[in-house]
Parts: structure tokens; C-alpha cells; sequence
């Protein structure tokens, strides 16, 4: 028999996106005409306003449907710089922003240039399952650190958890899945420590147009000294609702953005030309589609989090952004459902309603509700979701 076409040592570790699973089961229910309420996807429920739309279009109609430069349009550059200095306070010029295909791959990118095999990187638990992913593939060692509800990162955590061979911490706040945002005394703190041990900060900050009470706050704003160790991330899928066009962007210091266009030169190209039009629409265009989008998410959140809260056995986590809701059902956790994949997949089989188990995130006896449906939508959820619970208790 031939042998199988064999995998790299560095890949075979790697496994897809556990929601993807997820979302084969969810199917499966549906394809068999279950009424399935699917709160498991991290993307929003609205389309892409129209009038970013429509600049994708004009540009397949009129162009510009070629390779861009690696880093990105020049226009769009120079409206991403001006948008950093207004919106988050970081002055950049616009050869210190690169444009990408989507945050995900920047920060596999900023990886990539910031790190050695072995360096460690401090990822705050619970996590964004793909940071582990990412340093994996880089070779390096993430180094967790793990949070106490209500989840928010704080400087004294950052210091126990620090060794001589941490490199770079990841910050990415909102927060998913918990929905926490580190306040801006707290990141000061936080940029102290990164300035004095020599760190380097990846800052994912993709949530930040949905906050609800702390203001985001980007540290690269705090100084010269932190802007000079910060990476910043940051995209369009969820402030736009644009995920489907894959483009993100950048910034951080001269040398290391010239680097970031290097690598994409060698690997991505450059982002759809015809996405690096939208992306400069919804920029250069009324920002009120997304303050719509806000004011629904918080609504939303708002009601889920005082009707979970009603619920017995249900602890929840304040959403402070993005616009996921975090809580944890650990007193209802008994067998045959011991755990909050299991009480998930009960959920889901039994109630028809599908949530992402905490287990994915690191937090065990957690689950994570995305508040991407209608709020009639999300009342259906709840409703299914604590007749659920009241028979288990009974
Ligand atoms: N960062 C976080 C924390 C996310 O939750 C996600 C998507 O779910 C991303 C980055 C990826 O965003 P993009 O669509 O820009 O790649």
C-alpha cells in the first residue's frame, strides 16, 4: 500500500475552529427540521451597510481590481492613520499602518515578526481559542494566565505570571468570550509593567466599537514608551459587520510595520482591492450604522443578562462589550451532563438551542451566548433555555 502524503510536524497539531463542529451538529438538527435558535457565531447579524456595499461594487465596476501595494492602498492608510489619532489617540503616520486580510491573519503576522521559537507569550485565560493556535505555529510557548471572574486582566496578574522568557502579551479588550474591558487606570498600570520588563504588546482591539461602560481605551494612546512595545489590531468584520470581506489592519512602530509588509508581500499579497474600497467607505462614511449597531447589541445584552440572571443555577458575567454574554452554569452541572459541553450538547438536542461550551475558551462550567439574532429571536432562546434548566432542577 502507498504511504499517506505525510503532515508537517508544525500543522499536525492544529485543529479547525471547534464552532465549525459545532455548527456541522447544528445543521444536522436542522436538515432533520428542528427548530434550532443558533447563539454560537461570533459575527454579527447585520449586513453590511449599503453604502460600503456599493463602493465594493463601484470598485468591480470601475476598479480598482488589481494588486495593491503590500501594506495597503495609500488612501486608505493615510484614513486609517487620521482614524487612530482621532478615535484611539495613536499617533502613526500612515507607513506605520498595514493593511491585511482580516485581523486573525495580522496577528498570526505579528507573531510571526515578533517572535523566536521558544519566546513565551502571556495569553489571559479564558481566550480566543486561535491566539493558542497562532503561537503554536510559531514555535513559541504560550503562557497562560488565568483570570478570576469578573475576567478583567489586571497589572498584579500580568507579574506573577511573568518570566524571564515572556516576550509578548496578548490584550485584547472587549474581551472575547467574556466580555470584559480593562479600564484605562488599570492599562497605565499594565503599560508600566510591559515599558519596565521590556515586553511587546499585541493589542487586539477588534471589539472596540462595542463598549457599554468603561470607554475602550487603546494603550498604545498611554505614551511614547508603550506605543514604542505596541502592536495594535484592529479590523472591520464587527464594527461593520463585515467579516465576509476579510480585511483588518496594523500599527505599531516603523520597523516593525516595514516588516508586517514584507511578510505579506511574500505571502498574502496584499487584501482584495475591492475590500480595501469598502473598508475606506466605511471609514470615510457616516458612522452611524454603527452606533445602530451598538444600541441593538446593548439592548440585547441588557435583556439577556437580567433574564439569565433570573434564571436559577446561572451566574452572569456584566457584559461590559463586544457582544457576547458570558455566564457560568457550574451549580447546574451534574451527571449526565458534568460539564459545559455536555449540558451544550443536552441544550441543543433537547431545547434547540445552540451556545459555544466555555471548554473551548478555557473556562470550564462557562458558556458563551452571542447576541446576534433579534431580540424576539434571543426571548425565544431564553425561554426554551430556562424551561430547560426548571425541568433539570425539578
Ligand atoms: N479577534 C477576536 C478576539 C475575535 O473574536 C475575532 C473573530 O471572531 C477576530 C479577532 C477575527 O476578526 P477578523 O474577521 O478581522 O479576522
Amino acid at each position: 500500500m502507498k504511504e499517506q502524503i505525510s503532515i508537517s510536524k508544525l500543522v499536525q497539531h492544529v485543529s479547525a475552529s471547534e464552532t465549525l463542529s459545532l455548527g456541522a451538529r447544528i445543521q444536522e438538527l436542522k436538515n432533520q427540521g428542528r427548530s434550532i435558535i443558533d447563539l454560537t457565531v461570533g459575527e454579527p447579524d447585520f449586513e453590511t451597510p449599503p453604502h460600503i456595499k456599493r463602493a465594493g461594487i463601484e470598485s468591480i465596476r470601475q476598479g480598482p481590481t488589481r494588486y495593491t501595494p503590500a501594506a495597503g492602498m495609500p488612501a486608505l492608510r493615510s484614513t486609517i492613520a487620521q482614524k487612530l489619532w482621532r478615535q484611539n489617540h495613536i499617533r502613526v503616520t500612515p507607513s506605520q499602518v498595514v493593511v491585511g486580510a482580516g485581523s486573525k491573519h495580522l496577528i498570526h503576522t505579528a507573531l510571526q515578526v515578533l517572535c523566536d521559537p521558544g519566546d513565551e507569550v502571556l495569553v489571559p485565560f479564558p481566550t480566543w481559542p486561535t491566539y493558542l493556535a497562532q503561537v503554536q505555529l510559531v514555535c513559541a510557548r504560550a503562557r497562560t494566565i488565568a483570570l478570576q471572574p469578573p475576567f478583567v486582566l489586571t497589572a498584579h496578574d500580568i507579574e506573577t505570571a511573568l518570566t524571564k522568557r515572556s516576550k509578548v502579551l496578548i490584550l485584547n479588550s472587549p474581551a472575547n468570550p467574556t466580555s470584559a474591558v480593562i479600564p484605562k487606570t488599570e492599562l497605565e498600570r499594565i503599560s508600566e509593567i510591559v515599558v519596565d520588563r521590556g515586553l511587546t504588546v499585541i493589542s487586539d482591539e477588534i471589539y472596540e466599537a462595542f463598549t457599554y461602560g468603561s470607554p475602550h481605551v487603546s494603550i498604545a494612546s498611554l505614551g511614547k514608551d508603550i506605543a514604542e512595545r505596541t502592536v495594535t489590531i484592529n479590523g472591520f468584520s464587527k464594527s461593520y459587520a463585515m467579516t465576509g470581506w476579510r480585511v483588518g489592519y496594523a500599527t505599531g512602530p516603523l520597523h516593525v510595520m516595514e516588516k508586517f509588509s514584507a511578510l505579506q508581500s511574500q505571502t498574502i499579497s496584499c487584501a482584495s482591492s475591492i475590500s480595501q474600497m469598502a473598508a475606506l467607505a466605511a471609514m470615510t462614511g457616516s458612522q452611524r450604522c454603527v452606533q445602530r449597531m451598538k444600541v441593538k447589541y446593548r439592548r440585547r445584552l441588557q435583556y439577556l443578562s437580567q433574564a439569565l440572571s433570573r434564571t436559577p443555577g446561572i451566574s452572569v458575567i456584566q457584559p461590559q462589550g463586544t457582544f457576547y454574554l458570558f455566564f457560568s452554569i457550574e451549580e447546574l452541572l451534574s451527571a449526565p451532563c458534568p460539564d459545559s459541553s455536555s449540558w451544550c450538547q443536552q441544550l441543543l438536542s433537547e431545547a434547540g438551542v445552540a451556545l459555544v461550551p466555555g471548554d473551548v475558551f478555557y473556562a470550564l462550567g462557562y458558556v458563551r451566548l452571542s447576541a446576534t439574532a433579534s431580540l424576539k429571536t434571543l426571548k425565544k432562546a431564553v425561554n426554551r433555555l430556562r424551561r430547560f434548566v426548571m425541568r433539570r432542577l425539578s
